[in-house]
């Protein structure tokens, strides 16, 4: 006859044969991303289900507040201004009449921003602002007359005065001149072309300096 002793000591044996089949059946799946095409791979070849979801849709980009909170005032009303005016210059040399993939790009900026915005509290505020009056992307206007207007809502919180948003074209002219619309892509390129041998590509194009040589 077995003793009850047995019995548990059988049962304890069988249970940690079953654990084991089972862990070496299905051992943790191993993903790496090929680092030409990006694609994600695992052992059963690519999973395309563990790919973030193209557009502006995407998870990355809708999240949530990725910061702290930043307790030093200082630091804080520094980061502010310097912020506003990258935000408010952008805005104001965004196209006049954008592609979709430029409104996009726009839209996913924004909500980007408010996840990684390196003052968390004011990151989660400014979510709350993004709910309540999405990114208006169709042209410059449009653009930079929001922005003024949320600036205007985070002013309104910090107990700060309005700001007239007439007056953002003179406060935030940067003295870049204006490129006339749709030119400035290929200009670019042409500048960058490795085929012109009118320009020498190992000498700094305004300095005339030579290029250091080296990585890949
Ligand atoms: C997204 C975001 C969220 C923030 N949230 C907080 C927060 O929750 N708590 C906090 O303490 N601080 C927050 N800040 C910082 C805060 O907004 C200020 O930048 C900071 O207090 C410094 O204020 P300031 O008076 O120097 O002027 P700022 O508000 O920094 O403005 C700089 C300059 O921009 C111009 N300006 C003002 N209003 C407008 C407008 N509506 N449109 C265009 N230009 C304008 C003015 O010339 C002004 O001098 C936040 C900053 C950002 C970018």
């Amino acid at each position: 006859m077995i003793s009850r002793f047995s019995k548990a000591f059988l049962f304890i044996v069988l249970l940690l044969f079953l654990l084991g089949s089972i862990v070496l059946l299905h051992p943790p799946s191993r993903a790496y991303i090929d680092p030409w095409t990006g694609d994600l791979f695992g052992e059963g070849g690519v999973e395309k289900e563990l790919q973030h979801p193209a557009g502006t849709g995407g998870k990355a980009v809708h999240g949530g507040v990725i910061m702290s909170k930043l307790g030093n005032a200082t630091a804080k009303a520094e980061l502010g201004r310097a912020t506003w005016k990258l935000l408010h210059t952008m805005t104001l040399r965004y196209p006049e009449e954008p592609t979709q993939d430029q409104r996009d790009a726009l839209d996913s900026y924004f909500h980007l921003f408010s996840r990684l915005y390196p003052c968390g509290e004011c990151a989660a505020e400014f979510q709350q602002l993004l709910k309540n009056y999405p990114p208006q992307t169709s042209s410059r206007r449009a653009a930079a007359t929001w922005l003024c207007f949320v600036h205007n809502q985070v002013n309104a919180r910090l107990h700060k005065p309005d700001f007239d948003c007439a007056n953002l074209d003179a406060t935030y002219d940067c003295g870049c001149g204006d490129e006339p619309v749709g030119s400035s892509a290929p200009a670019v390129q042409a500048e960058n072309d490795p085929m012109d041998m009118e320009t020498d590509p190992s000498k700094d194009a305004t300095t005339g300096v030579g290029m250091i040589k080296g990585g890949r």
